[in-house]
């Protein structure tokens, strides 16, 4: 029989990840803050849970999808005493001896470490991976992620069948922390390729040229990337309905600009492209998809 398990974080990629491991044929029970998903949930033929807690006790392997560091720190360790968490503990508190706990979410490879860590000091063996994932919510749907694992092998070796039921490229990168590393350079190089793209499109555009055959061809070139294919309707309809929101990756940016300081790695048009993240956040695009980084060039243009 399958593993049981228990997903925390239904949202725009946790949701369909969990389906995609019920299709697979694992035993889902869940628990996320909006009660709408877990409706979507058990419709799906998932199990809803009324906690934290619930979610997890019993379960073979613990998937954490969440925002951001301080929503895996409150679920993992209980902090909070509110949403879901009994008041008690997280998960490291309810988790079965020996449980498998994947986050999945992007966090900082120092809280990927000290998860690990505070995983190892409860003495039940509990074993855990980073497994940061990117293809966006498409790549989430059609279970085609690229997933990047940091620990042990051997936990790999264990979550890769799982691992597979979501992604086609599924890494492990090294020890705890190195597939939030790899995922910091992904955000990265996503951030910097939307931003040329970004300034692409204004530029043609003000210069007259069709912007349909211009983002049609320098797609076949060595100016293609994911990014602008998979954002070229965004960008055409100026459609930025959220896919990755500024938000997350103002996160992101947060993230691999602090990594890169902490090893002395240089980041020059990372901090830049930082700064302009953050600028549209503070211009009110934080809920928009990441696409809308062409909203601060047609500001600074005067478009
Ligand atoms: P989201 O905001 O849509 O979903 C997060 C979910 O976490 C929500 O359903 C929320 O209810 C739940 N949650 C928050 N705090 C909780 C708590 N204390 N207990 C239980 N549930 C809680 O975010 P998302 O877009 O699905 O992203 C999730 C993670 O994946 C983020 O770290 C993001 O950076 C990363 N990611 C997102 C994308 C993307 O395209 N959206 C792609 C790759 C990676």
């Amino acid at each position: 029989p399958s593993p049981t398990v228990a997903w925390i974080g239904l949202g725009i990629m946790g949701s369909p990840m969990a389906e995609n491991l019920i299709k697979a044929g694992y035993d889902v029970t869940g628990y996320t803050l909006e009660p709408d998903k877990l409706d979507r949930l058990a419709a799906a033929g998932g199990t809803p849970a009324a906690s934290v807690a619930q979610a997890v006790r019993g379960a073979d392997v613990v998937v954490t999808m969440l925002p951001a560091d301080p929503h895996v720190e409150a679920v993992a360790y209980g902090k909070s005493g509110k949403d879901g968490n009994d008041g008690e503990g997280g998960v490291l508190a309810h988790a079965r001896p020996g449980a498998l706990i994947l986050d999945m979410s992007t966090v900082s490879p120092r809280t990927s470490v000290a998860l690990a860590e505070a995983a190892a000091a409860t003495g039940k063996g509990l074993r855990v991976l980073d497994a940061p994932v990117s293809g966006g919510e498409a790549g989430a749907v059609e279970g085609v992620l690229s997933i990047m694992v940091g620990g042990e092998r051997a936990d790999f070796d264990a979550a890769k069948p799982l691992l597979h039921a979501l992604g086609t490229t599924v890494v492990r990168c090294g020890p705890h922390g190195a597939g939030q590393t790899v995922k910091a350079a992904n955000q990265l190089i996503v951030a910097v390729n939307i931003q040329a793209c970004a300034e692409a499109v204004v530029f043609l555009e003000k210069s007259g040229v069709d912007l349909t055959a211009a983002l049609e061809v320098l797609a076949g070139g060595l100016a293609g990337s994911a990014v602008l294919s998979r954002k070229r309707h965004n960008f055409l309809a100026r459609d930025y309905t959220p896919g990755f929101r500024i938000d997350l990756h103002h996160k992101d940016m947060g993230i691999v600009t602090g990594a890169a300081r902490a090893v002395g790695a240089a980041l020059p048009a990372g901090d830049l492209v930082a700064g302009l993240v953050a600028a549209a956040r503070e211009q009110g695009d934080g809920a928009l998809d990441h696409s809308a980084l062409l909203r601060g060039v047609e500001r600074l243009s005067g478009v």
